[in-house]
């Protein structure tokens, strides 16, 4: 299919034929195609100006630190543009968070990760990937990652040792399924992160603002995280905006100079970005999500043992896994377009090892 328009939840192909789209950018589009408040903060911004770099300052990058660090109750925020670069600014900080404040010596920070993770693609992002068709060619890898089964807290903290500098995990594992953790896990990995005298880094990118029914996917278990990093819905499905968000004894360790982006908290982005915080501040999407998503998943669960093994997810996110002997999830994706509900097929191959 071959998308030109798109509106709200619906989008239009060449043929002019209607889908609802559910896969929602991947929750870059928590908010629908084209929100008005979202297109008219971008047409306004686009009159005045877009672009300063940070060599020079501008008027809406210290209104939206503050809003959204007001937002997500953190102390710090960092701007960047796509997701891959915020997981990268959270793992430079970490490190040199390591080195600088834990005393670990230099260049042997590690970095606890989950197995089927995912975090991005850059290179030091696939390099702690389980996903072999992400990381195979593209070596040599990045050292300093440690991958332990997802869900598994014993294994956890078997992991981890003096030098690890943080935990970098998502809240819910999005690529790997919609896959939710063992309750109580996310609580527990806090622990583990406290006892360790290490950090708890939340990719919140796909799980947060919003989509599961709460502002962040930790909410759900009351757990706060030294970092979050955050991207896809934060740009409105307009630009890429993301941010590491977190606490200032944290993300302070940066000094000027030693981290930077020429577009992280341009104008444009900064624009798109507040007015995306206040459709959050309302809370009208996570009450969406929240009650549209009890909805969806009361009705997806009557087809398990109909040919479907599993649901997971939370609020308007969810994984339906296929039983055994069943389509192909690509088979399934396809049926759904011919009947006008778009989503996206997955092959995740590392959930086995989540406790059930
Ligand atoms: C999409 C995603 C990323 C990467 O974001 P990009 O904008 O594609 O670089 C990182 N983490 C998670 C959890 C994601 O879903």
């Amino acid at each position: 299919m071959v998308i030109t328009s798109a509106e709200g939840a619906w989008v239009t192909d060449v043929t002019g034929r209607r889908y609802l789209d559910l896969l929602a950018g991947y929750s870059a589009l928590n908010f629908g195609h084209r929100h008005p408040a979202l297109v008219a903060a971008a047409v306004d911004q686009l009159g005045r100006v877009t672009l300063t770099s940070r060599a020079f300052h501008h008027d809406l990058l210290g209104a939206f630190c503050r809003e959204l660090a007001q937002l997500t109750g953190t102390e710090m925020v960092l701007p960047m543009n796509t997701g891959a670069e915020a997981v990268e600014s959270a793992i430079k900080t970490a490190r040199l968070w390591a080195h600088r404040v834990k005393g670990v010596p230099e260049g042997t920070a590690e970095i606890v990760v989950a197995e089927g993770n995912f975090h991005g693609r850059t290179t030091t992002i696939v390099s702690f990937s389980t996903d072999e068709v992400a990381r195979a060619g593209f070596g040599p890898f990045t050292p300093g990652f440690i991958v332990v089964p997802y869900g598994d807290l014993d294994a956890l903290r078997a992991a981890m040792t003096s030098r690890t500098a943080a935990v970098l995990l998502e809240p819910v594992q999005g690529e790997a399924g919609v896959l939710v953790p063992p309750p109580g896990y996310l609580a527990g990995v806090r622990a583990a992160c406290d006892d360790a005298g290490a950090l708890m880094i939340a990719d919140e990118i796909q799980s947060g603002l919003a989509r599961t029914g709460e502002l962040l996917a930790l909410d759900h278990d009351d757990v706060r995280a030294d970092l979050y990093t955050l991207g896809k819905a934060l740009g409105g499905g307009i630009l890429p905006v993301s941010a590491v968000v977190g606490r200032h004894a944290v993300l302070g360790v940066l000094r000027p100079g030693e981290h930077g982006s020429t577009f992280g908290g341009n104008p444009l982005a900064c624009a798109v970005g507040r007015a995306v915080i206040a459709l959050l501040a309302s809370g009208e999407f996570q009450s969406r999500s929240r009650e549209l998503g009890a909805y969806l998943h009361t009705r997806l669960r009557t087809l398990v043992e109909h040919g479907v093994a599993q649901v997971t997810g939370r609020g308007l996110w969810a994984g339906v896994h296929i039983a055994p002997g069943g389509p192909t999830g690509r088979m399934a994706a396809e049926a759904l377009m011919a009947r006008g509900v778009l989503c996206k097929e997955n092959m995740p191959r590392h959930c086995a090892s989540l406790p059930r």
